[in-house]
């Protein structure tokens, strides 16, 4: 199953795709994770891509679709793959249909999880996230056992630069700009699922199995 979850910064796409993966056992590909990744490795696309994602920007179109290019021919996306944080562009939408007609597969689902901008930026301002392995926390909403640890691995938690609250402004103006014009570039195509966003983890998973299931 190909799966896209398309949203504004702090919608849940993360915490969805982490659930899909323990139910349908196929990969989470976020450009956002590889590209922190790349930055905590100082290469030569982690420096490129830090002076964008400081400014809540989008990191460059052509970058991020080799980044993708190569991810999805890598042998664990045979069965499918949950694309997170990818397309944010049309121009990223397009390049990401000719890499999958090249490899004979399509999309099945594309789901845009919707929830309006005061309750994304109480979100993303709370979020903490683990430095060794990446589970997020809320400090109101989701609170670790231990106040700045893990509960998984006790790594320290912190607050990513690009959750403060200028840089969000600024992730969520792009958002509309540059990522919510593919709602129609997918609704033309018919395969998107609009998914309200407000409510537990719990209700979020249940409508989009819901429609999977179906
Ligand atoms: P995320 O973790 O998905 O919120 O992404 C964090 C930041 O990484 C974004 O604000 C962008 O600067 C950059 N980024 C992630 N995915 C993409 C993408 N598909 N295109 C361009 N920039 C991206």
């Amino acid at each position: 199953m190909n799966l896209i979850l398309l949203g504004p910064p702090g919608c849940g796409k993360g915490t969805q795709a982490k659930i899909l993966i323990d139910t349908y056992h196929i990969p989470q590909i976020s450009t956002g994770d590889i590209l922190r990744e790349a930055i905590k490795k100082e290469s030569p696309l982690g420096i490129e891509a830090k002076t964008h994602m400081d400014q809540g920007s989008l990191v460059p179109d052509h970058l991020v679709i080799k980044i993708i290019e190569e991810r999805l021919k890598q042998t664990d996306c045979n069965r499918g793959f949950i694309l997170d944080g990818f397309p944010r562009t049309v121009a990223q939408a397009e390049a990401l249909d000719t890499t999958l007609s090249e490899m004979g597969s399509k999309l099945e689902y594309v789901f845009s999880i919707e929830v309006d901008d005061e309750e994304l930026i109480r979100r993303l301002t709370g979020r903490r996230v683990c430095r060794k392995c990446g589970e997020s926390y809320h400090i109101e909403f989701n609170p670790p056992r231990q106040d700045g640890l893990c509960d998984s691995c006790q790594g320290e938690l912190y607050q990513r630069d690009d959750d403060k609250e200028e840089t969000i402004r600024n992730r969520l103006k792009v958002y509309q700009d540059q990522t919510s014009p593919l709602i129609s570039f997918y609704q033309r195509k018919d395969v998107l699922h609009s998914i309200d966003g407000i409510g537990s983890i719990e209700e979020i998973k249940k409508r989009l199995l819901n429609i999977i299931n179906t």
